[in-house]
């Protein structure tokens, strides 16, 4: 927290009071190289015992309600005389008079004091850099104590105001940081500067004038960019760094065969089927879906809750029943937002005039790419309706104006099918119908939907937000309302497109299906097929038309809820829902 909260005032209250924690490259080299120490926590010596022979002690607990202080320190060695605390940090040491950084040297202070607050001699302290192999001495000197106790007492200060510090202005700090997809530094400055929104630039950089010390060493502000990462500064109007990664490199593990079980082997999930068997690694999991009758072992549960990968079930026909989860988000915080902003008509009927408006536009862009001989009335139509339903004042008025607009769209929908597709009669459709769906492309839809309110779900959970509680979709038993609200503006790209892609391609055909009096099904290696093609169609990139820069669907989604959440607590002015040219 004191090495944080001197980085970035924002990343210590993602972290400590939201409960946000994100791996990257750095923090899973950051795990490997603390293993050595990351042990079964070893006890010290008695500070007044007469033997007072060399000792070594791994992974530490100290606290001392004084100091208003907890550590845990990586490797205290004792020589008889004094005793030496050493941090454990992954890169090289850096070229600098005090040997290391602030927030660094802040923290290694905190352990000694500690040390010293529980009767040990302890002079100084020691960072071990685990690529440049090196031990670095780190002198306790008067001003470092007094930015340590700072340390302390602003983080307190920032946990109990209850409001998240404003982002790093292009700060390469950024760069390395592994919440930047979390905290989205660059979209939030460029979405409140959008609406005219003056930025709260009071972060605290870590200079001295912020700090409010007068630093005798002349440390000046606090380094920026201590892992050598960020290049060249950006210039003044540069275009947004995307930060966020462009793909998640994680993937779903779909188990549709009947009896299959999954179990747990190592860090592999094993399923074992009547037909055939494989296995997934959980590193490279990103979440599981069963469909139907597919049992799976409590360990295979528990290591999946480890790692808060989610377990989604469908039933055999693709209906989404549920999913479960570890403890998933830890940023109450954010709930409560989102309860109260339900709890308020004037907010839920904006959030939701986003939703619908996006929507049809987005219906509207997929028909003028797509459709053949389509009049320009319909696209005219579709226009007029996103306009009045940006401006409607309840509900059911935007649900009128969502109805005639899906029934434009969809009565025009098999003008985008091509070739064999269209020939097929089956994929004729005379209006969205479902519950069962009646027809095969109703069928192909209504499973395309499913498939995505899993993935929207799965975005929002990962942000922090309850699925179930919707403001244009009002909650239902059960009913993942907000999942079903972030899918509106991504129903047409990502859910219908799959559909036309699919029958376009001829990947999915009239004899995939079954049709009989009680509605329409799709067949085993049709759906194999179709979800192939979603899948594709989720890690296709896509240009971001606000921020500009390239991301997959499947993390767009994440970014989408990212950004929800960020309107709900108000640090953006509305959500800006994902509209493409
Ligand atoms: S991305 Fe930048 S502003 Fe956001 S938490 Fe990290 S360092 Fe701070």
């Amino acid at each position: 927290m004191i090495n944080e909260v001197l980085y970035c005032e924002r990343l210590m209250y993602l972290e400590w009071a939201q409960g946000e924690f994100v791996d990257n490259v750095y923090t899973v080299d950051g795990r490997v190289i603390h293993r050595r120490v990351d042990q079964k926590g070893s006890a010290l010596p008695d500070p007044d015992a007469d033997d007072a022979s060399p000792f070594e002690a791994k992974s530490v607990w100290l606290s001392s309600e004084k100091l208003g202080i907890t550590a845990k320190i990586d490797y205290v060695e004792g020589d008889g005389g004094s005793v030496t605390p050493v941090e454990y940090k992954r890169g090289r040491a850096p070229n600098l008079k005090q040997g290391a950084y602030l927030p660094e040297r802040a923290q290694l202070c905190a352990q000694v004091l500690l040390l010293r607050a529980h009767g040990y001699p302890c002079e100084h302290g020691e960072i071990y850099f685990s690529a440049s192999r090196t031990r670095v001495r780190i002198e306790i000197d008067p001003p470092l104590i007094d930015k340590t106790f700072w340390a302390v007492a602003r983080a307190r200060e920032l946990a109990a105001a209850g409001v998240i510090p404003a982002p790093l202005r292009d700060s390469p700090k950024c760069v390395g940081c592994s919440l930047s997809s979390v905290c989205l530094p660059d979209e939030v400055q460029l979405l409140r500067g959008l609406d005219g929104l003056p930025f709260d630039d009071s972060g605290c950089d870590g200079s001295e004038e912020q700090l409010g010390f007068d630093f005798p060493d002349r440390e000046g502000p606090l380094e920026a960019d201590p892992w050598g990462l960020a290049g060249e500064p950006e210039p003044s109007r540069a275009p947004l760094r995307r930060l966020v990664p462009p793909k998640d490199e994680r993937i779903p593990l779909y188990v549709r065969a009947q009896g299959a079980r999954i179990s747990l082997d190592g860090d592999r999930l094993r399923v074992s089927a009547a037909m055939h068997s494989g296995d997934a690694r959980l590193p490279q999991t990103s979440h599981v879906v069963l469909y139907g009758n597919a049992q799976i072992t409590s360990q295979a549960l528990a290591a999946l809750f480890d790692r808060d990968i989610p377990v989604f079930f469908f039933s055999m026909g693709g209906w989404f029943r549920g999913r479960t989860l570890g403890h998933g988000s830890k940023n109450i915080e954010l709930r409560i937002q989102q309860h109260r902003a339900a709890d308020d008509p004037v907010t839920s009927v904006r959030l939701a005039r986003t939703f619908v408006a996006a929507k049809i536009r987005n219906q509207r862009t997929i028909l003028r790419r797509n459709a053949t001989h389509l009049g320009p009335t319909l696209l005219g139509e579709l226009e007029s309706l996103a306009k009045k339903g940006e401006h409607a004042v309840s509900v059911p008025e935007l649900l009128g104006y969502e109805g005639t607009a899906a029934r434009g769209y969809f009565g025009a929908f098999s003008k985008m099918l091509k070739g064999s597709a269209k020939e097929v009669g089956v994929f004729d459709m005379n209006g969205r119908n479902r519950r069962p769906p009646r027809d095969p492309i109703n069928a192909l839809l209504s499973f395309s939907y499913a498939l995505l309110v899993k993935d929207c779900a799965l975005a929002l959970s990962s942000a922090g937000l309850d699925p179930l509680l919707g403001y244009l979709h009002r909650p239902r038993y059960g009913r993942p309302a907000l999942a079903l609200d972030l899918m509106e503006e991504l129903r047409p790209l990502v859910a219908d497109s799959t559909v036309l892609t699919a029958l376009n391609n001829g990947e999915v055909r009239a004899s995939d299906f079954g049709v009989t009096v009680a509605g329409a099904a799709m067949k085993a290696p049709g759906r194999k097929r179709f979800i192939a093609t979603y899948e594709r169609r989720m890690d296709q990139l896509v240009t971001h038309p606000l921020f500009g820069y390239r991301i997959t669907y499947r993390r767009l989604l994440h970014v989408q809820a990212r950004l929800l959440g960020r309107a709900l607590t108000g640090e953006i002015p509305d959500y800006p829902a994902f509209r493409t040219r």
